[in-house]
């Protein structure tokens, strides 16, 4: 018997649910990727993520040819590709990973619906994307939890499947597919964008865990120290799996695994949002009456990292020149663009899906939305200062030097500043001034969300 394994956001084969049962159920197994152009039509096939893709499809590639097998890439809409693969290799059963959006859910609909028209079964697996399901924990009276700590302390409990051994053997039958598509075709990359693939995901996870994931708790704040795992774009593709993830460091002793596995649960807890809620990915998830600004000249001196707060503009640039960003870095720009420019979440949230290799539509809308007050952070109307920020998460000014090239030769944390210093040095360093006064920008956001203000 035949079975049609549905790549989806779960690009490996280690810790792979949806391969292992496939294998389990057939003799051979059809390993298929769709290239939906429903993604590009969607706008969310930005060049970074397109090419890292490409690197990810390479190497899913490579390790089903070492288990003597291959994968199959086919274009076009995905129900329709896969009831053609059925057809042709008389496959009669079809596994895919459960889905979050309301794109994935609607494509597992329809994919459902023209299976059974075809006669085959499709088997949709849980905990693949996620390494706990959406919809599994919810509070009394709710079908999601919409506090992250209350979440977190069931999620942290909660019994999770057993990671499952990569497979020694996939047989596929003869069957047609494409050429792989190419990193070097695509074009707009970012120059310092990350390789993709399950191989490098998993050099970077023992790497991770040699040497970096002790040090977390201390360190993941510290902009210029760049301390985080920097495994987002895997565990977006699927490269990694998240149950094997946190399992893995749940073995890992000391203070820093603790801290690891609680951003892996930040993760969880944005996609059970999401499911239950799909329209949060472009409407507020608690709307707070907000008449957002809209000043073309000062969105644009923010995506171009040229505010005039040096660290906000070390943070766009690095996004401009890597598809990423350190986390305190994205938590400062949204706060700045959403409260002291007081400018649209959704205009901020569609700069980054354009160019974050991690770029996902759980994470990103929902980490928008909690920054903005829009969203679920209990305090939604704190406000980010920037320089007081800056002071605290790059002490020497280091992360600013690396990626402000104008401000490189400004010495210590006085780069923070360089409206302090000596008018003759700030011409000639060709820096912009201040875009906005902090203090104008923050009692501006209070009187929009009708709060009572001290200096
Ligand atoms: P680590 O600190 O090493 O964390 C490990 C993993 O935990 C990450 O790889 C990620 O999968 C997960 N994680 C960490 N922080 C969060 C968080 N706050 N929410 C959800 N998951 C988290 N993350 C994305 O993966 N995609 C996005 O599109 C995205 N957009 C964001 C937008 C804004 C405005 C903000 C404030 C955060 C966003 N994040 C997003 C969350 C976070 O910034 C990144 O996951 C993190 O910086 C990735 O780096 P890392 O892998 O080194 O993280």
């Amino acid at each position: 018997s035949v079975a049609v394994v549905l790549f989806t956001s779960d690009l490996r084969v280690h810790d792979q649910p949806v391969l292992r049962a496939a294998l389990d159920g057939a003799e051979e197994v059809v390993p298929l990727f769709v290239r939906d152009p429903g993604i590009a039509a969607a706008g969310f096939d930005a060049p970074n993520r397109r090419a890292f893709l490409a690197d990810c499809l390479a190497s899913l590639d490579t390790a089903l040819s070492e288990r003597g097998g291959r994968l199959v890439i086919r274009s076009g809409e995905p129900a329709e590709q896969v009831c053609r693969v059925v057809r042709e290799s008389g496959a009669r059963q079809v596994h895919v990973a459960a889905g979050v959006s309301r794109y994935a859910t609607r494509r597992e609909e329809r994919l459902r619906t023209e299976l059974t028209a075809a006669g085959a079964t499709l088997t949709v697996h849980d905990a693949v994307v996620t390494a706990v399901p959406p919809g599994q924990l919810a509070p009394a009276g709710s079908d999601h939890f919409a506090v992250f700590t209350p979440y977190f302390h069931r999620w942290d409990e909660t019994g999770r499947r057993a990671v499952t051994a990569a497979p020694g053997s996939v047989r596929v039958p003869r069957i047609g597919g494409e050429p792989l598509p190419e990193r070097g075709a695509v074009e707009g990359v970012s120059p310092g964008l990350a390789e993709g693939g399950e191989e490098v995901a998993r050099e970077r996870l023992a790497a991770w865990l040699a040497d970096g994931i002790e040090w977390y708790e201390d360190r993941h704040d510290d902009l210029a120290g760049d301390a985080t795992s920097r495994l987002s774009p895997y565990l977006h593709f699927g490269c990694l799996s998240p149950v094997e993830l946190v399992d893995r460091a749940r073995r890992e002793r000391g203070a820093g695994a603790a801290a690891f596995v609680r951003p892996l649960a930040w993760r969880d807890f944005h996609h059970q949002v999401l499911a239950a809620r799909p329209a949060s990915a472009w409407s507020d998830y608690r709307p707070r009456g907000d008449h957002w600004r809209t000043d073309a000249r000062e969105i644009s001196a923010w995506r171009e990292g040229r505010t005039g707060y040096p660290v906000i503009d070390a943070a766009m640039r690095q996004l401009a020149y890597e598809g990423w960003m350190h986390n305190r870095g994205r938590l400062l720009v949204a706060s700045f663009l959403t409260k002291t420019l007081y400018a649209d979440w959704r205009v901020g949230a569609r700069h980054f899906l354009d160019l974050l290799v991690d770029g996902d539509l759980a994470n990103n809308q929902l980490n928008w939305q909690w920054t903005a007050g829009t969203g679920t952070d209990t305090r939604p109307n704190r406000v980010l200062n920037p320089l007081t920020q800056a002071k605290r998460f790059d002490a020497h000014g280091d992360y600013v030097r690396r990626w402000v090239p104008e401000l490189a030769g400004v010495a210590g944390a006085a780069v923070h500043q360089p409206w302090l210093l000596d008018a003759r040095d700030r011409d000639r360093l060709g820096y912009p001034d201040p875009i906005v006064d902090l203090a104008e920008g923050r009692d501006r956001f209070s009187r929009a969300r009708g709060l009572v203000f001290r200096r």
